[in-house]
């Protein structure tokens, strides 16, 4: 895909989208394809944000079952196999061991949330969920001795920054212009259109014109509404939410779900053949989106409670990479 610009002078966009996110491409594309004229502005680089930070996987949620977020759970389980199918090469299945520990959720209570998750999505190719007991199952081996009993159930990992990535080609391919490394500097409404300056990383400005505008900016979705004159009224809540990569902890490519002493769940995900992939925090953040970085406090937090379930300690020396 060859570098695009912003044109001016040719009519409006029927569609304008700030953000090269998997949303905003995301949403690119499907309006190419619908055969709308679409621009795409990314300021920085397509993926360059959340979208190349995220656990890697696409899942229904099964904590969001606790919340009683049945129909939230439902529609991202169905897209799991529409998105494996679509894109085979980027998305894999992957078998998640829940270890069963004492003072944790109990076993009928995991049990009943892996049957719902099971059943209320469209589940057709992806196995099922099943029992683990010590001595029969590989998968409890790296795990410390008391923990005798685990499920193992299925969801999906892809390789995230690709998926942006082959997304915007194919918007491209469908006729919509990305264009990368071109901002969203200001906007106004008028005469049903919004007028829109975009600004390259030199300094060069473009003014274009569209008949929607999507604000798909990620964690500045409030910067773009201000720099487009529309006024918020609630404010944005911000999390952060950290991974620590480290020399790969257990053979086997499955992943495990562990339940920490806060109630909270963290995952362990096979990463890159040669490494282990933990996390994840979710700590409210208030400062700039573009500074965000793993403090000391949430390095601790994941070693600890993956170190409470995993015979090899997981020390803040191993990690290559947060
Ligand atoms: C720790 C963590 C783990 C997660 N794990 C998963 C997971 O395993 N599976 C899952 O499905 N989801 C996961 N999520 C959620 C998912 O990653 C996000 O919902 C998703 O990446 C958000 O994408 P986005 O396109 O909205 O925003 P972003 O990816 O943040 O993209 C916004 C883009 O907008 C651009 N932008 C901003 N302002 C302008 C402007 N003025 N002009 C032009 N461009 C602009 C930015 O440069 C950026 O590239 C996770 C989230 C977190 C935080």
């Amino acid at each position: 895909m060859s570098p695009q610009e912003p044109m001016s002078g040719q009519g409006p966009y029927d569609l304008a989208v700030v953000g090269g996110g998997v949303n905003g491409v995301g949403i690119a594309r499907d309006a190419a394809g619908r055969g709308l004229r679409v621009l795409l502005l990314e300021g920085r680089d397509l993926a360059g944000a959340t979208s190349s930070a995220s656990s890697k996987l696409i899942h229904g949620g099964l904590r969001y079952l606790e919340h009683s977020e049945f129909r939230l759970v439902r529609e991202s389980l169905e897209e799991r196999e529409v998105l494996w199918a679509a894109a085979p090469h980027i998305v894999h299945p992957l078998r998640f061991v829940l270890p069963v520990r004492a003072g944790m959720r109990p076993a009928w209570m995991l049990r009943t949330g892996l049957f719902l998750y099971d059943h209320i999505g469209e589940r057709r190719r992806l196995a099922p969920t099943r029992t683990l007991r010590r001595g029969h199952a590989p998968a409890l081996d790296p795990l410390r001795q008391p923990i005798r009993i685990a499920f193992e159930y299925s969801d999906c990992a892809v390789d995230d920054a690709r998926l942006v990535v082959l997304n915007a080609i194919d918007a491209h391919e469908r006729g919509a212009c990305i264009a990368v490394g071109w901002n969203l500097v200001a906007g106004r409404r008028e005469a049903l259109l919004w007028h829109l300056e975009t600004q390259s990383p030199r300094g060069e400005r473009r003014s274009v014109q569209a008949r929607a505008l999507i604000n798909a900016a990620g964690p500045w979705v409030q910067n773009v509404l201000s720099s487009v004159g529309v006024p918020w009224h609630r404010a944005l809540r911000l999390v952060k939410g950290s991974h620590i990569v480290v020399p790969r902890l257990y053979a086997g490519a499955h992943a495990y779900t562990l339940q920490g002493s806060d109630g909270r769940v963290i995952f362990a995900i096979p990463y890159a053949d040669e490494f282990t992939l933990i996390g994840t925090t979710d700590i409210p953040y208030d400062t700039d989106p573009a500074q965000v970085a793993v403090s000391a406090q949430e390095i601790d937090y994941l070693c600890r409670v993956a170190g409470e379930y995993l015979l090899q300690p997981v020390l803040r020396q191993q990690i290559v990479w947060a």
